[in-house]
């Protein structure tokens, strides 16, 4: 039997197993003592971090129950608890992150990739057949740009775009096999709003008059936002799509994707991993797990507070042309972020992004990029580098930099001019971040 006192917990269960010292010291090394009861969820304080890339099957009859019930979620299997079989089909860290994922953005059920993009393209193989057309709004993050316009049409999947900043713009640009209605709201880099109770109202009207395999899906990405500031799906959207790496994750220390939806896309999501192989680590799971989901609301909170204390300085600053920050009185819709980016409390949450251009001397001054090195080669709390949401201050230049490959006159289109810079504010204290961007605005 099993001895509970401590120190001696590692023990077999000499009932089920065969002793260890029976076996060759090759043997010992690779089995250590056997079975553990320290693998008991139910007495971690701190969930373990598991990686193990494949799992113990009891039987062949347990086998084949497992991979009969993965994607085809059963009653019984719900009681009994699923039957792991393989790391990339499903696993337990992995899918703790999972149902917390779901609670965050409301959503029926989350299903996580190894990066943002991968939930992108999974979101959007499993909803856009062949022959299918993708509508977007026009300003999108630059990978999901490259997928759609360079890799999605060799499958006979084309992708138009409107500016949905117009909710008409939505209306008149639907087609007949039109599948999925894609945005992101505030917009990378410009902090433009999409009204998503707007746009569900579209697709209401539209979806009413088609059959249901026929429907237009509204798939949002909630990257900018993050599940503590708005909840598409609580306004209407079918399926969140969201990058782990940046504020849920909070950390940069590792990449992740997670799509959110309904429970009828539930098994197409997990199938769809499966074949295509994108993933989330369990290692990659356990830190937004452990760390960023938990800490998200305090650090929203906080990055919020300083983000309003920014923006205010930025407005009032000589050389600042215009600041986009949904939080501001004066931000060109303000009543839409009021009502759409709010917490679980009800409290107004605009958020860490912020977007400020800056005022050019000549047509061919780039003053953000002038701002950008100065603080790249000077300064102490706010980093140069892409990505966004982290507990560090990051600044970047969209035109420059995460926007570059985008030709003058497209740039111009998706609003990137030379002066505009995105700030993602972090957790320092705001006086400090707030003396050397004043230092840095001095010195260009
Ligand atoms: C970063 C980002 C992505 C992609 O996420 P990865 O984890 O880097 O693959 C998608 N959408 C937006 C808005 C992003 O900022």
């Amino acid at each position: 039997m099993m001895k509970e006192e401590f120190g001696h917990t590692n023990e077999p269960d000499a009932k089920s197993y065969p002793l260890e010292s029976d076996r060759a010291v090759r043997t010992r090394l690779i089995h250590g003592i056997g079975r553990s009861r320290k693998w008991d969820y139910d007495h971690h304080v701190v969930p373990p971090m598991t990686s193990s890339a494949t799992f113990r099957l009891d039987s062949a009859s347990r086998g084949a129950q497992g991979f009969v019930e993965f994607g085809h979620l059963s009653p019984d299997s719900k009681e009994r608890g699923p039957i792991y079989i393989y790391d990339r089909l499903d696993e337990p860290t992995r899918g703790m992150l999972e149902e917390n994922l779901a609670v965050a953005e409301r959503a029926e059920c989350a299903v996580c990739f190894a990066t943002g993009m991968a939930a992108i393209s999974a979101a959007l193989g499993i909803l856009a057949p062949a022959g299918a057309h993708i509508l977007s709004h026009r300003t999108i993050y630059g990978c999901t740009y490259s997928l759609m316009t360079n890799w999605l049409p060799r499958i006979n999947v084309e992708t138009s775009f409107a500016d949905f900043v117009d909710p008409q713009s939505i209306a008149n640009n639907i087609r007949e096999n039109t599948r999925i209605l894609y945005f992101e709201t505030p917009v990378n880099p410009d902090m433009q709003l999409i009204d998503i109770a707007a746009a569900r109202r579209t697709l209401d009207e539209i979806n009413r008059h088609r059959p249901a395999e026929h429907r237009v899906w509204m798939v949002v990405d909630n990257t900018f936002a993050s599940p503590f500031c708005q909840r598409p799906v609580t306004l209407g959207a079918d399926v969140v799509v969201e990058s782990l790496t940046k504020a849920i994750g909070g950390f940069g220390t590792d990449l992740g994707g997670v799509v959110a939806g309904p429970k009828s896309l539930h098994d197409s999501l997990v199938m769809y991993r499966k074949d295509f192989g994108a993933s989330l680590s369990p290692k990659s799971a356990w830190p937004p797990l452990v760390y960023g989901l938990p800490s998200l609301a305090a650090r929203m909170a906080n990055y919020q507070k300083t983000a309003h204390h920014i923006a205010r300085f930025l407005e009032n600053h000589p050389k600042v042309e215009y600041v986009r920050y949904p939080g501001l009185a004066n931000f060109p819709q303000f009543e839409l972020a009021k009502k759409q980016m709010v917490d679980e409390g009800g409290h107004f949450a605009p958020g860490s992004m912020i977007y400020f251009v800056l005022r050019r001397k000549s047509d061919n001054d780039n003053p953000g990029e002038r701002l950008i090195d100065w603080i790249a080669a000077n300064s102490y709390c706010i980093t140069l580098a892409v990505s966004l949401g982290q507990i560090k201050t990051l600044i970047e230049c969209p035109y420059s930099m995460t926007h570059a490959a985008l030709p003058p006159q497209r740039k111009a289109e998706h609003g990137l001019v030379p002066g505009g810079v995105r700030l993602s504010v972090g957790l320092e204290d705001w006086h400090d971040l707030m003396s050397e961007l004043s230092e840095a605005l001095d010195h260009i």
